[in-house]
């Protein structure tokens, strides 16, 4: 007999989601060393110190179960964010608080709504359940159409939308006001997941206080990550603010120790490592400079991007990418994403996106 047979059709229909390519595989393949990995946008300074040290110090109890609860992780967010413990979930990175906000709500049949070109866990979450998810054409630029989704949520009677802000991979931003507008218009039975993995990459000009919002709109979760700014890719650990009653469902389809205890400590400290954010955002701005620039003048156009990676448009996008592989520098294809003429370079050290132009403007030479 086909095992997979056994599966439900909306499983077997699930296109396995295709992470960027680990340095110690490509290392393996080639037997060289000195990879660069900019495939991930994971952060290139590493992880938080005080995070690295409060690591360290929960090894030491590492027989003992988790706290279920995370209390201190969200007693440490509670005050950074004035909400009650009641309004956190935790989560074992971002990635499972999506999964989780459509474990609790979406059954069989249930309808979702996202955007072309946006962070592929939605559909995945989305059909795992066996809900059927609706992809919504982007705008011109790639980004989110708002009023799109709002017709397409209200007509399919959606029961949850999902927002990335910046999304991933096309490094897209909504402002405050266009978002406020689309929750204002939206009916409330319908839930939005607001995705904010690269939050704190945005210059202040741009912020804005989504927690906030969560008084006016019960239907809101906020979802955030440690993964990206903080550093803590490798530890899995993220967490989802919403109304207690959303959050309460959330909590009864997760893993009772579904976030380890050495990422819950680690969480901690890291959130108070404000210098270590603040360092992180100023190398990605100036990263982002740096390799936008250096695009530029190969002559290649780019997707505006308010993250710390940035989508580039080039003809033969498959060839150039194993090529770079070939010359040790790791970037992300996104034909999966449908935009077969694009590669994602996250923003890494200066040294390391130096070699990523280089190696790209070498591959662009042979290409000719
Ligand atoms: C990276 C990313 C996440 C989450 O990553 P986790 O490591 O699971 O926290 C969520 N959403 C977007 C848009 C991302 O790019």
């Amino acid at each position: 007999m086909n095992y997979s047979d056994l599966a439900p059709a909306y499983i077997r229909a699930i296109a396995p989601y295709q992470p960027g390519k680990p340095i110690a595989e490509l290392e393996r393949e080639l037997g060289i060393s000195g990879i660069v990995k900019l495939a991930s946008n994971e952060n290139p300074l590493g992880a938080s110190p005080l995070a690295l040290a409060a690591m360290h110090a929960a090894i030491d109890d590492i027989a003992r179960y988790p706290d279920g609860n995370g209390f201190e992780l969200k007693d440490a967010l509670s005050k950074q964010y004035q909400v009650p413990h009641a309004q956190i979930v935790l989560g074992n990175g971002s990635n499972d608080l999506l999964e989780l906000a459509a474990r609790a709500f979406l059954a069989s049949g249930d309808k979702v709504v996202y955007a072309d070109h946006a962070f592929a866990v939605y559909a995945l979450a989305t059909q795992a359940v066996g809900a059927t998810g609706i992809s919504v054409a982007a705008t011109q630029g790639y980004g989110h159409d708002l009023d799109a989704m709002l017709q397409a949520a209200i007509e399919h009677k959606a029961k949850i939308v999902f927002i990335a802000n910046p999304n991933n991979p096309t490094g897209t931003f909504l402002s405050a006001a266009e978002l406020l507008e689309f929750l204002r218009v939206l009916p409330t039975e319908i839930l939005v997941v607001l995705d904010e993995a690269y939050n704190e990459y945005l210059p202040e000009n741009l912020r804005y206080d989504s927690v906030s919002w969560l008084r006016s709109f019960p239907n809101l979760i906020i979802s955030r990550t440690f993964s990206k700014a903080y550093g803590l890719a490798g530890l899995r650990v993220g967490y989802a603010l919403a109304h207690e009653q959303v959050s309460d469902m959330m909590n009864r389809v997760r893993q009772p120790f579904n976030v380890n205890s050495v990422a819950q400590a680690a969480a901690v400290a890291a959130l108070q490592d404000h210098e270590f954010v603040r360092q992180t955002y100023e190398a990605n701005l100036r990263g982002m400079q740096q390799i936008t620039l250096g695009l530029t003048e190969m002559g290649l156009t780019f997707i505006l991007s308010f993250g710390n990676f940035v989508c580039f448009k080039i003809a033969n996008a498959g060839q150039i990418y194993r090529r770079l592989l070939e010359l040790g520098v790791i970037v992300r294809p996104v034909a999966n994403y449908q935009m077969p003429d694009y590669l994602r370079v996250s923003i890494g050290l200066e040294e390391e996106n130096k070699k990523f132009l280089s190696v790209l403007a070498q591959a662009l030479g042979e290409a000719k």
